[in-house]
């Protein structure tokens, strides 16, 4: 049966596969026929994200995306194993809640080091793969803070603006070598980081569900809800795949209505 993202035959290639929305995009790509590389920092999350893939089209390797020879060592690991690599998802890393009285030179300097090199790092040592592919597609996962930024998250917002800029660039600098370049731009969804959150936050037990329910009424989502990782890994596979061949350049917005752009 051939995939209806037609991504039969393909090489995705996710960092941070092996938590939240990185490990439902690589399942979502397994399923669709791909073969699939993810990467993380952590032994022990890789290992169980391979164990709940359970696939012999899986490779997860360990990776720290801003670690310049590590992600060489990673792209290499990829094409012994693989050959080839179609698509590539910069997906590692995480957020930083502090307003600007709480971020110091330091947070400024991890942060924007984070959202930048958690892309362009990844991004050079696949380019020339990407480039050999007859489909060849990156998608950056960014926030809906790039464009819509919150005071509490002072160093986040401005970092994932800049990343949006980037994006635009690579879109336009890739296009003639056939490569797309896409965002998608997350509002509040259902990952690692927030289960951590929770853990650390919940008072006197008090359940996921209750918790986060509390948490996107107090962000007024009109959804009224988080997302759940699959709902943004279909995003991030649609833009990935064939099916989006005429878009580059583009920010698709996964925020449940919180976007208040026209
Ligand atoms: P999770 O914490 O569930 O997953 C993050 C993944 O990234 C893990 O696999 C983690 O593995 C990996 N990772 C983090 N840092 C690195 C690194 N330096 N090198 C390699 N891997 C790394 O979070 P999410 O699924 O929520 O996050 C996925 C992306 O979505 C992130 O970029 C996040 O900022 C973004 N995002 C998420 C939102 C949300 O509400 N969930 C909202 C907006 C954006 P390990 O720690 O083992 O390295």
């Amino acid at each position: 049966m051939t995939s209806a993202f037609l991504l039969d035959g393909r090489v995705a290639v996710v960092t941070g596969g092996s938590s939240g929305i990185g490990l439902a995009s690589a399942r979502l790509f397994l399923e669709h026929g791909a073969r699939v590389a993810i990467c993380g920092r952590d032994e022990s999350r890789l290992h169980a994200a391979g164990e709940s893939l359970g696939s012999r089209d899986l490779l997860a390797a360990r990776c720290d995306v801003l670690d310049t020879a590590s992600v060489e060592a990673f792209a290499a690991t990829v094409a012994e194993r693989f050959g080839r690599v179609d698509i590539l998802v910069n997906n590692a890393g995480q957020g930083r809640q502090s307003t600007f009285a709480t971020t110091s030179d330091r947070d400024w300097e991890d942060e924007l080091r984070l959202k930048f090199f958690s892309v362009i790092r990844p991004t050079r040592a696949f380019l020339p793969s990407l480039e050999r592919s007859d489909g060849g597609a990156i998608v950056n996962v960014n926030a809906l803070l790039a464009r819509q930024p919150e005071a509490h998250m002072v160093a986040t917002s401005a970092a994932r603006a800049g990343a949006l800029n980037l994006t635009r660039s690579m879109a336009s600098e890739f296009a003639p070598k056939g490569i797309r370049v896409n965002s998608i731009l997350l509002g509040l969804v259902d990952s690692g980081q927030w289960r951590r959150r929770h853990a650390e936050q919940a008072k006197n037990g008090e359940s996921w569900d209750a918790w986060s329910t509390t948490l996107a009424r107090s962000k007024s989502i009109p959804l009224g809800r988080l997302g759940r990782p699959e709902e943004a890994a279909r995003a991030i596979v649609f833009l990935a795949s064939p099916l989006a061949s005429y878009t580059t350049g583009a920010g698709l917005d996964v925020s449940g209505g919180v976007s208040r752009h026209v």
